[in-house]
């Protein structure tokens, strides 16, 4: 593989062409395949084209598409897409057609879950099928063996998929072995127990694989790129290790089939293995990079990495270090799909990154919804909000409350034309975010704050800070549109309190209020970030937590891979849970609390300290104040219903999109 050629720009590496098979790609940004939940009946849709084309118009070097099913027992969602016949043709097509304008490459993926089904069509269980009967830990489903028969269908499926890809325009096809996928069910011995051609030895288990790649490369010729997917380590007890892996790609490599690997992290198969299909804000930048640097060494064709990379620094420091030939970046531009065009325009400090939580890209995936970001709630709704909305006449806006709702509001009305001020009672803008990111491993949420700033400010709102807004200051500044985006207050729960015990909002926890050593009860009915990450931050300043959780577990309202990483890390940190209760009482140094389930009490003696996580209410007095005056009012976010970041920053965008 002969090293990228530098060139004069901010970052050569990243920068410069990749030659990948019979193309070349014009940077070395990618957007992997990813789930989209876009896709309608298992086609590509109006929504889909319009969410690509935008990435392509930012400047992403090459888009492998999400996953296509390629046989019918490869259906591991409802809302995937489907390669199985040639109706997804016209689909590939309408794809290939946006991106091309930009000189973008695009890739599609051909793919069987085998064992990991994830969801039913109809309701009933599905037969999944993998290599031999090893169970799968996350879905808890017991797959069949595959009968030689189905296997040369699939295989064939495989090649059925690459040459619809090759006939809708997509650039290549890019085979799936990762994260525990049907290709790796078979490459691996912990799960493959097959007795025929396709088990036991290392050569029967790669026959899969290798069948699949001869005939996908025989069926699209020398003139469609053809690459593999793969998971440098799956990350997890009985999952591929690193050195199987490496062999597997070294071997593939060496028969001249493959045009690049692409290597990724994790498996699907366990809770544990899924956080690194997309890994969240706790893990380091970049972390998998060295697994592709493992491959690289072995291989001539290119590779390119998954994980993590989030900045164009980031990336170019990979390229320098010849890890990898090029970077997944993925959910760097679902957060901002101009990200390469601002990177090769030096504008680094314009550059929305994605901080890792997970909500709203997989996190919407996993509940069957397209896509989006809570920091660009444009994303997945292209079709509406990409397009230009200058206001036909300028208002006067003021908006009261400096939280994710209210800068987006300011910033998107500020876009459009507006004079736009906004007030913020508190020192700091920032809302929320600034309370969620002094949490363990959560440090990364604060950068929703810095993006909404700095896109606020350049987009000419003025920000006055330490100003509590009422109605005398509406009046007097007289503008002709209010947006409310006042927040919350805490709550004060019905608890019965008897003699003088010591009682903490979790809010002031986190902002550094004093806590007596000894057992502190955390009673969470948000199961969200806030009394996992309360529990686990006392637990690490060495008090003895009990978590006390109002429903099935801690972290029940967050995207699974971020709430498994908490719940390891509070597990790590001796924090007990116990779920399914509410908190009825406290005294001197009793927690009284009742099963949700059961009814019945449910007692945590010894207590030297509560900490109260049961949600705030809305701040809306305002609203009521403000009701007699002739501007237009509109109130968003938790000052409406306490909710999220992503709730508040949609209903941002919406309310300055009608200004
Ligand atoms: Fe990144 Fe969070 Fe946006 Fe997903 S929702 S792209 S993780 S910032």
């Amino acid at each position: 593989m002969s090293a990228p050629t530098r060139q004069t720009t901010r970052f050569p590496l990243l920068s410069s062409p990749l030659r990948i098979g019979s193309t070349t790609i014009k940077n070395r940004i990618v957007s992997s395949g990813h789930d989209t939940g876009m896709s309608d009946g298992g086609a590509v849709t109006d929504q889909l084209v319009a969410y690509h084309r935008a990435r392509a118009a930012g400047g992403v070097g090459l888009i492998v598409l999400q996953v296509s099913g390629i046989h019918e027992t490869a259906q591991y969602t409802t809302h995937m897409l489907m390669a199985t016949d040639d109706s997804a043709i016209a689909g590939y097509r309408r794809i290939a057609q946006a991106v091309r304008p930009y000189d973008c490459k695009v890739f599609g993926q051909v793919f069987h879950p085998g064992r990991e089904i994830m969801e039913s069509l109809d309701g009933s269980r599905p037969v999944t099928y993998s290599a031999s009967n090893a169970i799968n830990d996350r879905f808890h489903s017991v797959p069949a063996a595959m009968p030689r028969p189905l296997i040369r269908e699939v295989v064939d499926g495989y090649a059925d998929g690459a040459e619809r890809m090759l006939k809708g325009g997509l650039d290549g096809a890019e085979i799936v072995a990762s994260h525990g996928y049907l290709p790796a069910q078979f490459l691996n011995p912990r799960l493959n127990q097959r007795t025929d051609e396709y088990g036991g030895s290392y050569d029967n288990r790669i026959r899969f694989l290798r069948e699949v790649v001869a005939e996908v490369r025989g069926r699209v010729g020398r003139d469609f790129v053809v690459g593999l997917r793969i998971s440098g380590d799956e990350m997890s007890d009985d999952g591929l290790t690193v050195d199987e892996t490496v062999q597997v790609c070294a071997d593939l490599d060496s028969e001249g089939m493959l045009d690049y690997i692409s290597v990724t992290a994790g498996t699907s198969s366990t809770l544990g293995g899924s956080v690194h299909i997309v890994p969240p804000m706790s893990q380091a930048v970049g972390y998998t990079a060295p697994l592709s640097g493992r491959v690289k060494e072995k291989v001539a064709i290119p590779v390119m990495v998954a994980g993590r990379i989030n900045q164009p620094q980031d990336a170019e420091t990979l390229l320098e270090q010849d890890l990898t030939d090029a970077c997944a970046m993925t959910r760097a531009l679902i957060c901002d799909p101009e990200m390469p065009n601002k990177a090769e325009a030096g504008e680094l400090d314009s550059i929305r990154a994605c901080i890792g939580c997970n909500q709203a890209c997989i996190g919407h995936h996993h509940t069957g919804h397209p896509i989006s970001c809570i920091q660009r709630p444009e994303t997945g709704r292209e079709l509406v909000y990409d397009l230009p909305n200058p206001t036909l006449r300028r208002k006067s806006v003021m908006v009261v409350g400096g939280g994710p709702g209210g800068l987006k509001a300011a910033t998107v009305a500020a876009q459009r034309g507006h004079d736009v001020t906004l007030y913020e009672a508190e020192r700091r803008v920032g809302g929320q975010v600034l309370l969620a990111e002094q949490l363990p491993g959560r440090a990364e949420f604060g950068g929703a704050a810095t993006n909404l700033i700095g896109e606020a400010e350049r987009a000419g709102v003025k920000i006055v800070t330490r100003r509590r807004v009422d109605a005398d200051l509406v009046r007097a500044e007289n503008p002709d549109t209010v947006v409310l985006a006042t927040g919350v207050v805490a709550r004060q729960p019905e608890v019965e309190i008897l003699d003088d015990p010591v009682i903490l909002e979790s809010s002031d926890v986190i902002a550094g209020a004093e806590v007596p050593a000894g057992r502190v009860v955390v009673a969470d009915w948000r199961c969200d970030w806030t009394g996992l990450g309360v529990a686990q931050m006392l637990a690490r300043r060495g008090r003895k937590v009990t978590l006390c959780v109002d429903g099935y577990m801690a972290g029940e309202m967050l995207q699974q891979y971020v709430r498994d990483e908490m719940i390891a890390a509070a597990h790590s940190a001796g924090v007990e849970v116990i779920p399914n209760v509410r908190v009825m009482g406290v005294d001197e140094d009793t927690v009284y609390l009742q099963h949700r389930l059961s009814s019945k009490p449910v007692m945590v003696d010894g207590v030297a300290a509560t900490v109260f996580a049961l949600g705030p209410l809305p701040e809306d007095g305002l609203a009521a104040e403000l009701e007699p005056l002739s501007c237009d009012i509109v109130s968003i976010g938790d000052c409406v219903a306490p909710r999220t970041v992503e709730e508040a920053v949609l209903e941002g965008l919406k309310a300055a999109w009608v200004i």
